[in-house]
């Protein structure tokens, strides 16, 4: 079956169930059940909306402050927004599209041309490729993924990306700027990534890879607006889960002592934070033991903030072969002089960058861009870093399937425990994507009203 198949018919034959028992039943009117989301990111808060939209009474409780989980808008200087979580919404979305349409809320064209420094060499955008054999050859390969069985699919998802790449004559230079790539996409080098994974990541998305588009005004807009048609009294922010229990019927309590009960519990949080929770009964063994299996990836996002943007093209991005990684426009068509570039990295580049200073980031900056741009030093304003590895709710950017987990792990991790459903970006199809948190949320939502 194909990737991105698996989940529309997932959630098609959920609303073929609540299309069945909405209709109402001669003498009988249908009690609606009432429900507990747990996390305000876009899962949970797209499983809200649904369920509001049916007339069921939802509470959502959230740990933060704030709403939006991974999607963090930041502002910087004045005006200027930066996105230190999610940033790209993909041509192919087509949910998180329609949502922005929905809410008046104007898509903006976020596609970069990539410059590469490797090896102390840079070359500007459209200088540089891979070899001419290399290309043939992959495009060849992304042709061929169609016709892939699922048998050949399991095959692929017992070995890694790199071996796949390498069994597949990709050396080299070739190889080296694959693995710059395509570990800034999976956020771990590609030697932890499950080759069917990747080659469907690749196979089924938008030419750009789904680095199109992103909410004018910051991505938090969209959460804002559905909080503002769930309404701020049904959600919770501030409100930490810590013990859930289920017997007829579903009972949560916070650690600030507040308790919820409900019908049926939508559980739309990453991994750890599952684990974290105190579950009575406790949860089944194979569930258990594929929350322990799962990692998500170290990314790290350094925002370096200029009194001008040197680097003169809107759609700038570059990726190095040195510690600051991959770098990109992060103010792309916003008004002014200013312009924020954000240094992005990956894995144990993520996780070492996480533990130094700003002078010292800024210094491995320069030394990477100095060369190729001159006088950028005194145009430095101000810098914020978030690194991802060590959010205390998911520890990680989103969720990493590595060798033998797309096929065995994920089917584990959907299953239903008792009055609970999962959600989240973890569970998708479009797998760590906003769009993937939105449709397992609102596949959540379509389960509960079966
Ligand atoms: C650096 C980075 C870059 C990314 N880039 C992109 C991109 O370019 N394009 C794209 O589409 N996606 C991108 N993503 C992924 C995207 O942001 C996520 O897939 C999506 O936001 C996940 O939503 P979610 O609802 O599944 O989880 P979350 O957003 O994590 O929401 C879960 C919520 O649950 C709350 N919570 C956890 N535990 C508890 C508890 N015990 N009690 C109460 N609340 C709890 C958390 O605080 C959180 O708010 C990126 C993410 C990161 C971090």
């Amino acid at each position: 079956m194909n990737r991105r198949r698996f989940i529309r018919e997932g959630t098609l034959s959920a609303g073929g169930l609540l299309l069945a028992g909405s209709l109402p039943l001669s003498g009988y009117s249908v009690k609606k059940p009432q429900v507990i989301i747990i996390g305000a990111g876009f899962a949970g808060l797209a499983a809200a909306l649904r369920l509001k939209r049916k007339g069921i009474t939802v509470t959502v409780i959230e740990s933060r402050n704030r709403i939006g989980g991974r999607v963090f808008s930041h502002t910087v200087g004045d005006d200027l927004v930066i996105e230190l979580g999610g940033e790209w919404v993909g041509n192919s979305h087509t949910r998180i599209r329609e949502l922005c349409e929905e809410f008046g809320l104007p898509l903006e064209n976020n596609q970069m041309n990539t410059h590469l420094v490797y090896k102390g060499q840079y070359h500007p955008a459209g200088s540089w490729d891979y070899s001419s054999e290399w290309r043939a050859k992959f495009k060849s390969i992304l042709e061929a993924y169609p016709n892939l069985k699922e048998a050949d699919k399991r095959t692929l998802d017992r070995y890694d990306w790199w071996r796949f790449l390498v069994n597949n004559g990709c050396s080299g230079r070739d190889l080296d700027i694959r693995e710059l790539l395509d570990s800034t996409d999976f956020g771990e080098s590609i030697r932890h990534v499950s080759a069917f994974a990747a080659l469907a990541e690749y196979a089924e998305s938008s030419e750009k890879n789904e680095m199109d588009l992103k909410i004018k005004g910051g991505n938090a807009l969209l959460a804002h607006k559905l909080r503002g048609e769930i309404g701020m009294e049904h959600i919770h922010c501030g409100h930490h889960v810590a013990h859930i229990s289920q017997k007829n019927r579903v009972e949560v309590t916070c650690t600030n002592g507040k308790k919820f009960t409900a019908d049926k519990l939508i559980c739309a949080i990453p991994t750890f934070s599952i684990q974290r929770i105190n579950w009575s009964p406790g949860l089944p063994s194979p569930l258990s033991a594929a929350l322990n299996e799962l990692q998500y990836a170290r990314i790290n996002k350094h925002a370096l903030h200029f009194s001008e943007r040197f680097w003169k093209e809107e759609a700038f991005d570059l990726v190095s072969d040195q510690s600051p990684h991959y770098f990109y426009h992060a103010t792309k068509n916003q008004r002014s002089k200013e312009g924020v570039l954000i240094a992005y990295s990956v894995g144990d580049k993520a996780a070492s960058n996480a533990n130094q200073t700003d002078e010292f980031l800024a210094n491995d900056v320069f030394r990477c861009l100095e060369p190729h741009f001159s006088g950028i030093r005194s145009l430095l304003k101000g810098q914020a870093n978030y690194y991802w590895g060590n959010d205390p709710y998911s520890y990680g950017a989103y969720a990493l399937y590595g060798i033998d987990q797309w096929f065995r792990v994920m089917p584990e991790l959907k299953k239903k425990f008792l009055h609970t459903y999962f959600a989240g970006e973890h569970l998708a199809d479009w797998q760590g994507f906003m769009e993937g948190a939105i449709n397992t949320g609102e596949a959540a939502a379509h389960a509960v009203m079966g």
